[in-house]
């Protein structure tokens, strides 16, 4: 018997998304979602700022309500689990035992938390962020005065490190590199973050590499690093790795991510990856990535989506990333892992600037501070590759688009 399913395994945003736009194509009848979670495809961005905070309710999570799936014909089978892929008979094969038929399959099951496994991680009251879950979890934990130490100062970690201090907890941060998101943004973005946590009382710790945990009862009660530091919660993000393992076994190939080409085809042309599990050739930065963000995992879903309809893929773009810490919005686009200038505008002091990396005199990349406009225009220009005039960058009373040379 033949098929024209198209069953998308993992059922996060890059699930959603692609479900979505094969609706808007008229193909939702065919299509199946699986996912281990018992939700609705989600965001997950909220989850370590206004979720957590308890400024939105759960159903602002959601990517679309249950009805729009309904309404589409779109299956869902939450709560399970694929334990594998028979590309031989194009079957995926559920933990239950059950057997889905596909002609096309597309693998969207994004990342996990890298786990620490540290002498006494196993003890109680030692969390990782990733799932709705865990912010339950968490959550059910934070009560003033309790003492939370972040291992990792990443966005997550500071994310919730900025939620937890305002909720009244005392706050440790320990990030065992020297400065704060480094792989992310630049130094000077970074020393920023660094002032603004410890401002809002954040006892913060760099160079800190953890040791251990001690506990009591089975209770996480000192996180051992360079001397202890007291603890009734710990939050661990230390970054995260991409679930390829059942395209691993599945005989498909994986480099730091499921390797995809333009069209976000494996090797397999009957299936595809998505989102935080992929890694692809950028044709602007120039090499392979695998990047974690919202608008990587809506980016392959269109374009997924645009390959199985055969119609032409949507423009490749420049890669953005967006935090929230405290009321500062940090913007940035563009990889500039090898710019070769950086130039401030703005004041830090004021918690507004944005840094502009050049190569050679073009705009690879910024960081943006509390600065949308110089984003925007910006995220345009590294798209073009623009050349842009070092002292009308640094020129406050120049528009950023008129840089341009
Ligand atoms: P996911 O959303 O992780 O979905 C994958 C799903 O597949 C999961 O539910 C997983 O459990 C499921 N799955 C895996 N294997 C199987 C299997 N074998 N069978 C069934 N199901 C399976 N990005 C930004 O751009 N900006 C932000 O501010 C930001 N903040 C974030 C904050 C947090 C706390 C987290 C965790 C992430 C944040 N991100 C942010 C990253 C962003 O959420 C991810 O890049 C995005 O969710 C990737 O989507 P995805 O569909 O690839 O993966």
């Amino acid at each position: 018997m033949t098929t024209d399913a198209i069953v998308i395994v993992g059922a996060g945003q890059a699930a959603g998304q692609l479900a979505a736009s094969l609706a808007q194509e008229g193909l939702g009848g065919r299509v199946t979602l699986i996912g281990d979670e018992p939700h609705l495809p989600y965001q997950r961005p909220p989850l370590s700022k206004k979720y957590l905070a308890g400024e939105i309710e759960l159903d602002r999570l959601f990517v679309k309500p249950a009805a729009f799936y309904e309404k589409n014909g779109i299956g869902l089978q939450l709560g399970k689990r694929v334990a594998r892929i028979d590309r031989g008979s194009r079957t995926v094969i559920l933990e239950d035992g059950s057997g889905l038929p596909y002609a096309t399959l597309v693998l969207a099951t994004g990342s996990r938390p890298r786990r620490l496994p540290l002498p006494g991680s196993e003890l109680d009251g030692i969390f990782y962020l990733r799932g709705i879950a865990d912010v339950a979890a968490i959550r059910a934990r934070f009560e003033q005065g309790k003492s939370l130490v972040v291992v990792g100062g990443g966005y997550i970690g500071l994310e919730l490190a900025a939620v937890a201090v305002r909720h009244g907890l005392k706050v440790s941060v320990l990030e065992q590199a020297p400065r704060l998101m480094a792989r992310g943004v630049g130094p000077l973005v970074s020393e920023f973050y660094e002032q603004l946590h410890r401002q809002e009382g954040i006892d913060l710790h760099l160079g800190a590499a953890v040791q251990s945990f001690e506990g009591r009862d089975g209770l996480v009660r000192r996180v051992i690093c360079n001397g202890g530091f007291d603890a009734d919660i710990v939050v661990i993000g230390a970054g995260a790795l991409p679930n390829v393992e059942l395209a691993q076994e599945a005989g498909l190939a994986t480099a730091d991510g499921i390797l995809v080409d333009a069209l976000c085809r494996t090797e397999d042309p009957a299936v595809y990856a998505i989102g935080d599990c992929t890694s692809q050739f950028h044709p602007l930065i120039e090499r392979n990535l695998r990047l974690e963000s919202v608008h990587n995992a809506l980016e392959q879903a269109r374009i997924a989506a645009a390959s199985i309809c055969g119609k032409p893929p949507p423009a490749v773009q420049v890669p953005w990333f967006w935090s929230d810490q405290y009321d500062v919005k940090l913007q940035m686009a563009g990889i500039p892992s090898s710019y070769d200038d950086a130039v401030m505008r703005g004041q830090p002091g004021r918690r507004s600037f944005a840094v502009f990396y050049l190569a050679n005199g073009a705009l690879v990349g910024i960081d943006a501070v509390n600065r949308p406009a110089d984003f925007m225009i910006s995220k345009l220009l590294i798209g073009e590759r623009a050349r842009v005039d070092r002292a009308k960058l640094l020129d406050e009373g120049v528009a950023v688009k008129d840089s341009r040379l």
